[in-house]
């Protein structure tokens, strides 16, 4: 989270300005956090240049429960299967969730060389018909994400950006749906937000349960049962710090470019020590992920870290090595802190 904003809430805790409650005890139907609930909408609108076509929803059950929701949705009732593409750790768990709903088309997946690298573009030209086509914009754990979208499949495009959220700015009228979870890149854990082509919530089946209904969402604002609010209020505070102190999402990429690039130059200048997992094709903005020549080094490049104030590199449980996640509310300084470490540590195990 931005320092800026914790301090808002911290500020705003006891008493939110004239309203003289907190967030957490006023009504999700009283005036005061309507209005905060579209604000939020209306500066996600704004960052992201969302177009009429589409409707942005508040949801909640994480990104887990999307991988469900889409195919309940989008697929049900469909008579052409699903696609997926599947880069990482992520878009295979949306793929496992998906076969239970119905007929699904594995693309692409990079298991075979350990989701080191993305399809080559050509892949996109291949992909046929579909209900719809999942992919994983950054593979949080692997640290591999697509820089740009290479192709339009000929079906509705579908995209988890759970790490990679307004990082950037996106074309939202290339997307289906373009859903993240917040609490990587947008706010605290509670909310997920899923922006969706109007023309999609008609794929919505009328026997679905109410909650895992998109169209019943957009038919109620997002409130057909009470939204998840303290979320909501802090991610509007992430948006207003996105676009009045950071600049909006350009500058926001100029950021982040800066704050991989470090980290990647100091991987590149020591390779015999630091083994970068990603292809440099593929490389995420977000999560900057190597491994180290044995796990002995791996344990003392930990330790030292910890020794450093540096916390947070293990790599995720599944793969091991390190990861250091550098999302928009990372400073550059505490960036130029790992990389200076890094070329210390270097120096004594190079
Ligand atoms: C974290 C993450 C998820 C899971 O999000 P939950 O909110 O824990 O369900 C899904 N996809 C990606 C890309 C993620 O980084």
């Amino acid at each position: 989270m931005p320092v800026p904003v914790l301090e808002q809430i911290r500020d705003e805790m006891l008493c939110l300005p004239g309203v003289g409650a907190s967030v957490m005890e006023i009504s999700h139907r009283s005036d005061p956090f309507l209005a905060i609930q579209e604000d939020a909408k209306q500066r996600l609108i704004r960052l992201l240049g969302v177009p009429q076509t589409h409707e942005v929803l508040f949801l909640q059950g994480g990104s887990r429960l999307q991988f469900s929701m889409i195919p309940m949705n989008l697929l049900r009732g469909q008579s052409l299967a699903a696609k997926y593409l599947v880069t990482g750790t992520w878009g295979k768990s949306a793929y496992d969730e998906a076969i239970k709903e119905g007929p699904v088309d594995l693309v692409w997946d990079g298991k075979a060389t350990n989701y080191d690298r993305l399809p080559e573009p050509s892949i996109w030209d291949q992909i046929g018909s579909g209900s719809y086509l999942h992919v994983t914009s950054n593979e949080t754990i692997q640290g591999v994400q697509f820089q740009d979208l290479p192709g339009m499949p000929a079906c509705p495009l579908v995209c988890d950006s759970s790490s990679d959220f307004l990082h950037r700015p996106v074309d939202v009228s290339r997307y289906g749906i373009l859903y993240a979870c917040a609490q990587k890149n947008a706010g605290p854990a509670g909310v997920t937000v899923l922006v969706i082509e109007k023309g999609l919530l008609q794929r919505s089946q009328k026997d679905l349960p109410g909650y895992l209904s998109f169209r019943n969402h957009a038919e109620n604002d997002s409130m057909w049962n009470t939204p998840p609010t303290f979320a909501i209020y802090a991610l509007g505070l992430v948006a207003k710090w996105l676009e009045e102190t950071v600049g909006g999402l350009e500058a926001m990429l100029t950021r982040n470019q800066k704050k991989a690039r470090r980290l990647y130059d100091v991987v590149d200048r020591y390779p015999q020590l630091y083994q970068g997992h990603a292809q440099t094709s593929c490389r995420s903005l977000m999560n900057v992920t190597f491994r180290l020549p044995s796990a002995e080094v791996e344990k003392a490049f930990l330790k030292g870290a910890q020794e450093a104030m540096l916390d947070g590199l293990k790599g995720h449980r599944s793969v091991g090595g390190i990861r250091a996640s550098i999302y928009n509310a990372m400073p550059e300084e505490g960036v130029e802190t790992l990389a200076c470490y890094m070329e210390q540590f270097a120096a004594h195990h190079g």
